[in-house]
């Protein structure tokens, strides 16, 4: 509807003065626009209103922003609102406050971050389409809550699970008055029950006709969540939300969420924005998954986002995972977080049992590191005779990581970065993991002529490809990145494994997230060492997350979990990490970690940020981070900080960009933030004047550095 056109037709209105409002608009990054914009408007428009505005030349989508106008525009000079988008309630405060907190924290304009978290979709309709599509959805809605014939079954619960319960219920039931609750980590190995537990606390929330918000790390990594969800809540309306869903999808599952009509809503990062206005329950599965950290543009934790949600909602938040981040494990040591934990495998199921297999006791053969060692083939042998299956992880994909020659040192290098290309078997061609450049192998070394060039290491396809020769009566199956491409090929290769068709299961990270396979005894991590001495000081954390994962999908069934067993190849089995590992000690590893934390000043004793720059050539990335550090050096040195000097990725090239990076840390996460806000909106004049930088971002709280 055109405002202006309204307005005419309704004298008492023209006499009012126009309304002066902010509108958030998805301004140009680093265009200098922070804060939402000044625009009038006729007629009394709600915070949280859709609009369309002019902004230049062009008409963009807005959204009405809580506060007062700025008042630096004469109000004469104020571009009108040019409609509103009145078919679809506000945004709610709670959600604008959402946002504007996410902005502000990590350093993104408010404009920027309410747009982009909207369904892409929204953005381009007008008013007319809406009708058409909300009119669709009640049409959609309504063939969605048919009531199941039979109510589905639900376990009696354990007494581990009984005393969760009846912790959470004390806060399940909190009135509003007394507060947000703490959040809630509960903690317990795969198979210990967290997902029932956080069933029942949805069912509490949806049966007080509240909206639930379960966010996941990876929705087609997690089938069965969301199957158990949707069993459990046959009959109440759920919807996903995810990018893995066609925009018209996207679209229609906000709607529902926004309006109010979808009581769960299941989804992945992006997720924890969702307009949701009777929420009363939000839970992060597996809340440790660095998949949590967005990685471009607004670089926001959703797990972080969604302890703020609720907090500012006062709703409870349930954050569940069997290796908590140490972020999270701290704050439930200082009493901030409430620990439940469950200690058990549900049914007795143990363990399994963590060997740790010493590659030094290996008959050394000169030149030849084999990943299948003798005892591991052996391992899985008995396992394929008593039938039986097995997993094998190995978190490189490809044949190998990098072409050899040995007559002349050649070697795969990606000419665009500063990587190896990797060889990549099955379409015969070198890529490049970092900028996609693919080449078809060379059959001869391209410097030397020599036509015996040979693959280095090794990566998940090889690995397939010794299995299959070294036991041909095995059925061997590979999941990775490379061989899950095709739309449906992951599903019906999980599927092939939950039929037992599949002896070996071979693959990188993404078999060990919650996929519950019943019948695999056995789990081998065939060379994990590398991240043992990482200059990333998180890669402890995440291999022992990484590892237990991948324990944890064996002896699932409690039948076979007796003799179900973990095989760790390792160089150095006497290393901490490991011997927690084998105690399947969690808590004594975050203990150790936390202590060398602690005494190197790192998160979660210290807070970070990473200002990044890009450029063809890395002196001017160099040159634009000191220029920034010495603009901030007074500022840092009244608050304490620490700058770092600027230093380049460990990739520190890629598709022929120079890519560097300069830590700020504090000991206080306001100081951190003081500094930032500060500091930022400086950077835009002086990126103008180091021609030939590219971009620059900042990071805050980053995962890896
Ligand atoms: P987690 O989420 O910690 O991996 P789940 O909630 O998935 O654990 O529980 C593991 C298995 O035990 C699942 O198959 C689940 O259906 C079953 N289960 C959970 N709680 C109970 C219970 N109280 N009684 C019987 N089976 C249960
Ligand atoms: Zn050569
Ligand atoms: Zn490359």
């Amino acid at each position: 509807m055109h405002l202006g056109v309204e307005a005419q037709s309704s004298p008492e209105k023209q006499q009012a003065p126009p309304q002066l409002l902010r509108v958030a608009v998805d301004a140009p990054q680093h265009s200098g626009i922070n804060a939402p914009l000044d625009y009038s408007s006729e007629r009394l428009l709600t915070p949280g209103s859709l609009v369309r505005v002019p902004l230049g030349r062009r008409e963009l989508m807005g959204i009405v922003w809580p506060g007062t106008n700025s008042g630096q525009t004469d109000p004469a000079l104020l571009r009108p609102v040019t409609a509103l988008l009145d078919q679809l309630p506000p945004l709610a405060p709670a959600w604008c406050q959402l946002v504007e907190f996410a902005a502000a924290y990590y350093q993104r304009s408010v404009g920027e971050v309410a747009l982009s978290v909207l369904p892409p979709q929204l953005r381009e309709l007008e008013g007319a389409q809406l009708l058409a599509r909300l009119k669709k959805l009640a049409k959609w809605t309504a063939g969605q809550g048919l009531a199941p014939a039979i109510a589905p079954m639900q376990p009696i619960l354990s007494p581990a699970q009984l005393e969760v319960m009846a912790k959470l219920d004390a806060l399940l039931t909190a009135p509003p008055e007394q507060g947000a609750p703490a959040p809630v980590l509960l903690y317990g190995v795969t198979g210990s029950g967290k997902t029932e537990v956080y069933l029942r606390a949805a069912e509490h929330a949806l049966q007080q006709g509240r909206q639930v918000l379960v966010l996941v790390p990876e929705i087609n990594l997690t089938p069965q969540l969301e199957a158990r969800f949707i069993e459990r809540f046959a009959g109440r309306s759920i919807v996903s939300l995810h990018s893995g869903l066609t925009p018209a999808q996207r679209l229609r599952n906000w709607l529902a969420a926004h309006l109010g009509q979808a009581e769960l809503v299941l989804g992945t990062r992006l997720a924890v924005f969702a307009s949701m206005p009777r929420l009363g329950l939000i839970v992060v599965d597996e809340e440790h998954d660095p998949s949590y950290k967005q990685q471009d543009g607004a670089r926001y934790s959703a797990r972080d986002l969604a302890v703020y949600r609720a907090h500012l909602e006062k709703l409870p938040v349930i954050l569940g995972s069997a290796t908590p981040s140490l972020e999270s494990w701290q704050r439930a040591e200082e009493g901030r977080y409430i620990r439940l934990s469950l200690p058990e495998r549900i049914g007795g199921g143990v363990l399994p049992r963590v060997r740790l297999f010493d590659m030094k006791l290996l008959p050394l053969t000169k030149g030849v590191t084999t990943a299948l060692t003798a005892p591991l083939l052996q391992a899985l042998r008995e396992r394929l005779d008593r039938g039986e299956q097995s997993l094998l992880f190995l978190n490189r994909r490809g044949y190998a990581p990098v072409l050899h020659c040995g007559e002349c040192n050649w070697k795969s290098a990606c000419p665009h970065c500063s990587a190896w290309r990797v060889f990549h078997k099955g379409d015969r061609t070198l890529r490049c993991h970092h900028c996609s450049f693919s080449e078809r192998v060379p059959s001869a070394c391209p410097t030397c002529g020599n036509q015996d060039i040979a693959p280095l290491g090794r990566g998940t396809e090889r690995l397939e490809e010794q299995l299959a020769e070294a036991l041909p009566n095995a059925r061997v199956l590979r999941i990775d990145a490379d061989s899950t491409k095709l739309k449906g090929e992951l599903e019906s290769r999980m599927q092939a494994v939950h039929a037992g068709e599949v002896d070996i299961l071979v693959g990188t990270q993404m078999i060990t997230k919650g996929h519950d396979f019943r019948r695999i005894t056995f789990v081998a991590a065939v060379n994990p060492d590398g991240a043992l001495f990482s200059s990333d000081f998180r890669a402890p954390e995440r291999l022992f997350a990484l590892l237990m994962q991948a324990g944890g999908r064996a002896g699932r069934d409690a039948g076979q979990a007796a003799r179900s067993e973990m095989w760790v190849q390792t160089w150095h089995p006497e290393h901490a990490l490991y011997k927690a590992l084998a105690k399947h000690d969690f808590e004594r590893f975050a203990k150790s970690q936390l202590a060398e934390r602690e005494s190197a000043g790192l998160p979660p004793f210290s807070h970070l940020a990473l200002l990044r720059a890009d450029a063809r050539d890395a002196e001017v990335a160099k040159a634009f981070l000191m220029a920034a550090a010495r603009w901030a050096a007074p500022l840092a040195e009244q608050g304490q900080l620490l700058i770092y000097p600027p230093v380049p990725l460990g990739v520190a090239r890629v598709a022929n960009v120079e890519r560097m990076q300069m830590l700020v840390e504090s000991n206080s996460r306001v100081k951190l933030q003081r500094l930032l806000s500060a500091w930022l909106p400086e950077l835009g004049a002086l990126k103008r004047e180091h021609k030939g930088l590219l971009r620059w971002a900042v990071d805050v709280d980053p995962l890896a550095i």
